[in-house]
């Protein structure tokens, strides 16, 4: 199998390594091609491909989008889309539009729990006000030694359920897909296995986003425990979708997987890349 990654993120949004850096690194863990994937951006994607053709490595321009289905945020990743596309550039637009509010409430739940400041401190760790994440909010916790690392942030403060929560309505998933497809891109359902829902829901979402037009899921994904590839291997071949492979890699000490170094997809899946050409 070719080495293919297919989701990993940069400074663009809340990875650590500029894309030129990102794609330095798939070079030398033995990437063949990489798609780089930030949360609601394709700014860093001019650079990424630049990098990539100087490695001498294949490139996948991306993108994932951040989606509210019901209570639930699923992400979908969009790969081989045309960044200058307008419909998909308006979308994304509007999701980092709402960002900002976001964070304003992020940094306000967690000054009522007597951290202060936390709003302009997550600010100074992100490129711009627009992707500002959890994940820049949970490094300025470990920063300031609130929490040990940025898991325990997350498991603290900033998971769903927890006190610095804040519930926010990102795209419909029917808007993300027809975005993605009307720039050309392939539509596929990051991580599933992250999204806490019952074995119904569970069908009930990947039915509705196959219907939506969606072609591939994430099998093998640094988002997902070894454990969990074998049902999502079974989900993917029984509902007809294509087979995604991504560290959803993040940064030097971040993730557990560097880019391409996940195991290969089973040979029963069909790669999602082996529907295009290169
Ligand atoms: P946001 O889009 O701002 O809500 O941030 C989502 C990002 O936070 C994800 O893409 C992950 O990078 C990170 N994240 C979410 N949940 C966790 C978790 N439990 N542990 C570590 N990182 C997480
Ligand atoms: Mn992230
Ligand atoms: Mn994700
Ligand atoms: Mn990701």
């Amino acid at each position: 199998m070719e080495n293919f990654d297919l989701h990993n993120h940069s400074t663009n949004s809340d990875g650590l390594l500029s894309p030129t850096e990102l794609i330095e690194l798939a070079s030398r863990t033995g990437v063949d091609a990489i798609a780089l994937t930030d949360h609601d951006t394709t700014e860093g994607l001019a650079e990424a491909a630049q990098a990539a053709r100087l490695a001498g490595i294949g490139f996948v321009p991306g993108v994932e989008v951040s989606v509210s289905w019901g209570d639930t945020v699923l992400h979908v990743v969009g790969l081989q889309i045309d960044p200058t596309a307008p419909e998909l550039r308006h979308g994304l637009e509007s999701i980092r539009a709402g960002r900002l509010g976001r964070a304003k409430r992020i940094g306000e739940a967690l000054a009522k729990l007597g951290f202060e400041n936390t709003f302009d401190a997550a600010f100074a760790l992100a490129k711009d006000d627009r992707l500002l994440s959890r994940t820049h909010f949970a490094r300025h916790l470990v920063e300031r030694g609130a929490v040990k690392d940025i898991q325990a942030a997350f498991d603290k403060y900033l998971a769903k359920g927890k006190p610095a929560y804040v519930s926010h309505r990102w795209a419909e998933l029917e808007d993300a897909v027809r975005w993605i497809r009307s720039s050309g891109g392939t539509a596929v359902l990051a991580h599933p296995g992250r999204y806490d829902l019952k074995p119904m829901m569970r069908e009930e979402m990947l039915k509705q986003f196959k219907a939506h037009g969606g072609a591939a899921i994430e099998v093998v994904t640094g988002s997902h425990r070894p454990e969990q590839y074998a049902l999502w291997q079974r989900e993917a071949l029984e509902h007809g979708f294509l087979a995604s492979r991504g560290a959803d890699y993040h940064g030097p000490g971040e993730s557990p997987c560097e880019p391409g170094r996940l195991p290969p997809l089973h040979g029963s899946l069909t790669p999602v890349w082996s529907t295009w050409a290169h």
